[in-house]
């Protein structure tokens, strides 16, 4: 290679060039070479001591939010506490181990750590190659929906992604920002996500915009700053990472701790990479599967000319193998309509994928804006089935309640009113089979769980709205767990 000195001169020059104005561009920038951006990475790598880092694990607190799962849509995720965050990473096994520990910072909102006051919820989520698991205890379980953020995740580390840049034969270019004048590195990691690291004058990676695919929100856009950089015996590393993810805010970081190469020894377990979407199919009634098998539940309702299916989890994985099983259970009649419980991306993921065989989606009047908006979301680093197809998507809304019939059967669509969980909620009843089909207002514990001392506030507030409405409900069938007579939910509330 040759010395870097002249050539950084020349871009950090050029960057400077570019952002004095287009009167120099014409009389002086255009004369000079963009930097090459191998040499950028070097001079980078040399200023971080990243060279020669395999593995690096961080550790520190502060707060965050969790993407997905908003109140209302739309609007910012909800707030949490992270009273402990690490992430490890090796590098030349594209591998990662993260652990964190957090609590709800304000009361609305889903996900699936405990409500406000009532603790913390610990994660262990796994990364090597295009193996994503998550530790359950001593378990691990498959988690692919996790795979294109934690790939994400490793490679917009501070010096993760000049390794990516590298890899990936990025290309070196300048821009200014609030005033400040960087040379950037911007790369694909190809089907995975696109990034843009700015270098500052110092040769330390201060920000990186990014762009990855999405099930729900599809190319989803990522801003990450790396600030009060430190030594940690010749390695530099923020003292501070904040990162958006679609729009608002996901971490704010105190980093505490900075170890390099240290043991890591992450490899996908034969669980991991033997894993395969499954549907576990229970009928519930004449026309009414139950559809089972993972973390997420759906249930398919069968009409006299067409299908309905509630609830298209996860991802575009989970609704190939769900949409397979509609197809060899109600053959030969269209999928008409696809309903969400809700908004929260784990029950969303899949409607892409319904949406492009041509169902119509139904969800709450309250969620259509959003939903004709992210519908139309670019969906570019890794076309999806809606993308190929070239459909619109026909969203119809639900205020309060809404009757699907075809003379014989009745599908009722309510809207759960008062929940901390969401706004525009949905739960799904069948009067005939005396069925509520619902998500995440109750899920049930184990078979013959006892009454909980302090009832959750979420299943407080189904049986509030079940009663209101009038409904005449015998069994439950929950998109998470297990299908339940209604008496195991009135024990959950303290009725027996
Ligand atoms: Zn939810």
């Amino acid at each position: 290679m040759h010395t870097s000195s002249r050539l950084v001169t020349t871009a950090a020059s050029w960057a400077a060039c570019l952002a004095a104005g287009s009167l120099l561009v014409l009389s002086g920038c255009a004369s000079m070479a963009p930097p090459d951006p191998v040499v950028v990475i070097q001079r980078a790598e040399a200023a971080m001591g990243g060279a020669d880092i395999q593995t690096l694990r961080f550790a520190g607190s502060g707060t965050g939010a969790t993407f997905g799962q908003a109140w209302q849509p739309g609007t910012a995720w909800p707030k949490i506490t992270v009273s402990s965050f690490s992430r490890l990473v090796d590098y030349p096994s594209a591998a990662m181990r993260q652990e964190a520990a957090v609590s709800r910072a304000e009361p609305s909102g889903g996900g699936a750590l405990p409500l406000m006051g009532l603790g913390e919820q610990r994660t262990v989520g796994m990364l090597q190659g295009n193996w994503a698991w998550n530790m359950v205890g001593p378990a691990p379980v498959a988690a692919p929906v996790a795979l294109d953020a934690r790939i994400h995740d490793l490679w917009t580390t501070p010096h993760g992604v000049l390794k990516a840049a590298l890899k990936n034969k990025a290309t070196a270019g300048s821009r200014m920002v609030d005033g400040k004048s960087y040379t950037t590195l911007a790369f694909t990691e190809p089907g995975r996500f696109e990034a843009t690291a700015y270098i500052n004058a110092d040769n330390l990676v201060e920000r990186i915009d990014s762009r990855q695919p999405h099930p729900v929100m599809g190319d989803t856009d990522s801003v990450i700053n790396f600030s009060g950089y430190r030594d940690h015996g010749g390695v530099k590393f923020p003292g501070r990472i904040r990162q958006t993810m679609g729009g608002s805010d996901i971490l704010d970081l105190q980093v505490s701790e900075v170890l390099v190469n240290v043991a890591a020894d992450i490899a996908a377990p034969e669980l991991v990479r033997q894993f395969a979407e499954r549907v576990a199919v229970e009928k519930a009634a004449d026309g009414v599967w139950f559809l089972a098998g993972g973390s997420h539940n759906s249930v398919l309702i069968e009409m006299k000319d067409h299908a309905v299916l509630v609830e298209t989890p996860l991802y575009d994985g989970r609704s190939a193998v769900v949409l397979a099983e509609v197809r060899k259970l109600v053959p030969g009649k269209p999928l008409r309509y696809v309903v969400n419980s809700h908004h929260h991306f784990d029950h969303a993921g899949g409607l892409r994928t319904a949406v492009a065989e041509g169902a119509t989606l139904v969800t709450s009047a309250n969620a259509k804006p959003w939903w004709d908006k992210t519908m139309t979301n670019a969906n570019r680093i890794r076309p999806d089935a809606l993308a190929r197809s070239g459909r619109n998507a026909i969203v119809e809304g639900v205020s309060s309640k809404r009757v699907l019939t075809d003379g014989v059967r009745t599908v009722e669509i309510h809207e759960i009113q008062g929940s901390v969980h969401a706004q525009g909620f949905m739960m799904v009843y069948l009067p005939a089979e005396k069925i509520l089909i619902e998500g995440d207002a109750y899920t049930p514990g184990p078979p013959n769980s006892p009454a909980p001392a302090q009832p959750n506030a979420n299943h407080v507030n189904l049986v509030q709205n079940i009663e209101q409405n009038k409904l005449v409900v015998e069994r439950i069938l929950p998109l998470h767990g297990r299908m339940v007579a209604v008496g195991d939910l009135m024990t959950a509330v303290g009725r027996k």
